[in-house]
């Protein structure tokens, strides 16, 4: 079967949806491909479900200017399409006087961003969270929670109404160039074809933008977040989290209070050992022989080796992630922490070794490609969608 439409856009996860949405208001007629048979069911449907604030990005990067514009969207996309979201607030603990600096640089980096963000004491601490405990923090007011699949769910149902028309259980496996377009070969033999096609296919994004001839400049490293269930979540009101290791772009263990009111713990960050693989036993050795191969695996190697070591202990030994979490919330108990679910986070790698912090696209005449859009994508969706769609010549 031979179909299409203006744009096909490759997966049905928040982003790529967000992207549909925006191409659809300049008139574009869409066609979203995905493999699976249901909507958002890796990263977007897999994470914390923060609505981040924009505090930790570095001021100028498209993850800053991004993530501010694509929090203003999402709320008030929330608000208009009745899907709950809690404005709870964040407070970012500093426990040993070394991460104090790393505090005073979340502070000027908010400022720069124009996100509201407070210091406060211990006192002030307390009385935001009585169960945290830090020598200082910074109070975020605007952080808080929404379920992600919620979003993706409301957004398919606009782009169903404007007709875009969904094809799933459909995995992309090539692409022919036209003169007068691009048409994507699927896994079953059938194709669908665009005068352009944009990927939005996360843990498979270099794969796919290679498949549509593009040559990326990073690789995907699959990075698993796993988390636990907080048997009392009275310990937590909001949102509490450490001061992230800037060298590392993932945030550090937290507490989240959901919007049911349950808490989870996590994510940690330890690699996984396939694209897909939400638990140690989820192992694909075509995977973990293409991490082996990837330019820049020994430079990430030999920089987090320890980090990294750390990470893989407290995801197999219970008492050493108690420890870790017992930094911020002393009054944690051995048997509080009961072990939830798991995402897995398409990082990018660059050839250099270093994991990419900031959003990545690329492009050319007939495919736009999202390279890396981690954390804090799912916030900044309907703003990357925009920031796409600007880039499509419909
Ligand atoms: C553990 C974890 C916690 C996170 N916490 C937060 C948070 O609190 N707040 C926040 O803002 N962000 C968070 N994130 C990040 C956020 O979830 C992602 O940035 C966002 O969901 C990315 O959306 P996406 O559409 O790019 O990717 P995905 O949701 O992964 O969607 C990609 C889609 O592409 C499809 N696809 C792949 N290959 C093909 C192919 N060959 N053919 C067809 N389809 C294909 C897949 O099936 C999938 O549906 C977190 C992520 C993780 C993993």
């Amino acid at each position: 079967m031979e179909s299409g439409g203006d744009v096909v856009v490759v997966g049905a996860g928040i982003v790529g949806l967000a992207t549909a949405l925006a191409l659809t208001e300049r008139g574009a007629e869409v066609v979203v491909v995905d493999k699976e048979t249901q909507l958002a069911v890796h990263q977007t449907g897999h994470n914390s479900g923060v609505i981040h604030t924009g505090v930790y990005y570095r001021p100028g990067s498209a993850k800053a200017r991004l993530c501010v514009e694509g929090r203003r969207r999402l709320i008030g996309f929330c608000d208009q399409a009745n899907i709950p979201t809690r404005i709870s607030g964040k407070v970012i603990v500093a426990v040993d006087e070394d991460e104090l600096p790393r505090l005073d640089e979340l502070q000027r980096r908010a400022s720069a961003n124009g996100v509201e963000a407070h210091r406060i004491g211990p006192d002030e601490l307390a009385d935001l969270e009585p169960y945290a405990r830090g020598i200082a923090a910074l109070h975020v007011p605007g952080a808080g929670v929404v379920d992600f699949r919620r979003v993706a769910a409301a957004l398919a149902e606009i782009l169903r109404s404007r007709k875009t028309r969904f094809v799933m259980g459909a995995p992309v496996v090539g692409a022919d160039r036209r003169s007068d377009g691009v048409r994507l070969r699927l896994a079953d033999g059938a194709s669908v074809g665009g005068s352009v096609a944009v990927a939005c296919a996360g843990l498979q994004s270099d794969r796919v933008a290679t498949a549509l001839g593009l040559e990326p400049s990073v690789r995907i490293v699959p990075f698993r977040g796993e988390y636990w269930h907080l048997r009392r979540p009275e310990l937590v009101r909001g949102l509490i989290y450490p001061v992230p290791d800037p060298a590392f772009p993932f945030l550090g263990v937290h507490f989240t209070k959901k919007l049911a009111g349950e808490v989870e713990v996590g994510p940690n960050a330890v690699p996984a050992l396939a694209r897909e693989g939400y638990s140690w036993g989820r192992v694909s050795f075509s995977d973990t022989l293409d991490v082996l191969r990837t330019p820049g695996l020994a430079a990430l190697v030999r920089r987090y080796w320890r980090t990294g070591l750390a990470e893989i202990l407290r995801s197999l030994w219970p008492p050493l992630l108690l420890k870790a979490a017992r930094r911020l919330l002393p009054a944690l108990l051995p048997g509080d922490l009961v072990r939830a679910g798991a995402g897995v986070r398409a990082q990018a790698l660059a050839p250099d070794g270093s994991l990419v912090d900031d959003f990545v696209f690329a492009q050319d005449d007939r495919v736009v490609a999202v390279l890396n859009a981690p954390s804090p994508a799912a916030t900044a969706s309907l703003a990357i969608g925009e920031e796409i769609a600007r880039r499509v010549p419909v």
